[in-house]
Formats: structure tokens, sequence, C-alpha cells
């Protein structure tokens, strides 16, 4: 393996706009129309009850509202799990290009190993096991597994790995 080499898959998810973007093209399509419908379900709900101050006949024109509210949030919310499906997956194939590549290097088991050697970088939210190539070359602090706990740190998605 070169040192220039990435770690990155460079082939393209099926649809998606761009490499950089975890959101295929279908995915955002239909999002954004069930965005819009909802924006226009609300514009629709304001017009009409603006016309009128008799409660009554506001109540349908509120109910529309409410529900262009409820698909602009599904959008929303829709919006961002696609686009966590897609990191995890993305995650998912570089951990398997790691082990390919570095098997040695990685699937720690933290139930019962030597939890000593851990090491993070400063003001880093994850520690890493000493041969992490994701902290390769880069100045890094040893302490326990303990102490890293105490410090907020979270483990390593790739180096370090439950056995749960
Ligand atoms: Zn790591």
């Amino acid at each position: 393996v070169s040192p220039g080499s990435t770690l990155r898959p460079e082939r393209h998810q099926p649809g998606s706009l761009s490499p950089d973007l975890p959101w295929a093209a279908r995915d955002l399509t239909a999002l954004l129309r069930l965005g819009l419908l909802g924006l226009v379900a609300i514009a629709v709900g304001w017009i009409g009850s603006s016309g009128t101050v008799v409660l009554s006949r506001q109540a349908g024109w509120v109910g529309a509202a409410v529900m262009g509210n409820l698909m602009a949030g599904a959008a929303m919310v829709g919006w961002l799990l696609a686009g966590l499906r897609s990191v995890r997956q993305l995650k998912q194939e570089v951990v398997a290009d790691l082990d390919a590549r570095w098997p040695e290097s990685t699937a720690l088991d933290t139930s019962g190993g030597d939890l000593s050697g851990l090491v993070s970088l400063a003001g880093a939210r994850r520690y890493h096991r000493a041969g992490c190539h994701l902290v390769a070359g880069k100045p890094t602090r040893v302490a326990a597994a303990s102490a890293h706990h105490r410090a907020g740190r979270q483990p390593c998605g790739v180096c370090v790995r439950d056995s749960a």
C-alpha cells in the first residue's frame, strides 16, 4: 500500500449526485417533492384562513396547514435518515477496507484484551488503539481506557470494537 493511497471508496454510490453527497438523486427528488407539497399546503392553509374571521370556516384551512407541517417535517426527517443510512454504509465499507488491508491492526476485543495502550489526539472525542491508521503519524497521548472514558471520549469505530 502506497503512502498516498486513499481509504475512501472510489466508486460512486448508484444514483448519487456526487461522491461527496450521501444522498441519492431519487431520495432528493422524493423528499424535495414531499417538502414542497407540505409548504404549498401550509401556504394554502394560511391564504384560505386569512380571508375569514369565522372560526368554523378557518378550521379546515388550519387542518390543511397542519397536514402541510407534518409533510414538511416528515420530508426533513426522511432527509436526515437517508443521509445517516448512506454514511453508515460508507463507514462499513471503510472498516471492511481497513480489515482487508491491515487485518492485524483492527478489531481489538475490548472485553478482555490489554487496553493500556490506547491513544487519543489532543481535544479529540475518540480514542484509538496505538496501531490505528487514523492516528498514524499524529501526536497522540497514551492513556488507559478508563481514563479516556473519564475524559468523555468514545472508542474509535474502526480500531476499537466492542465484542458485544
Ligand atoms: Zn482508530
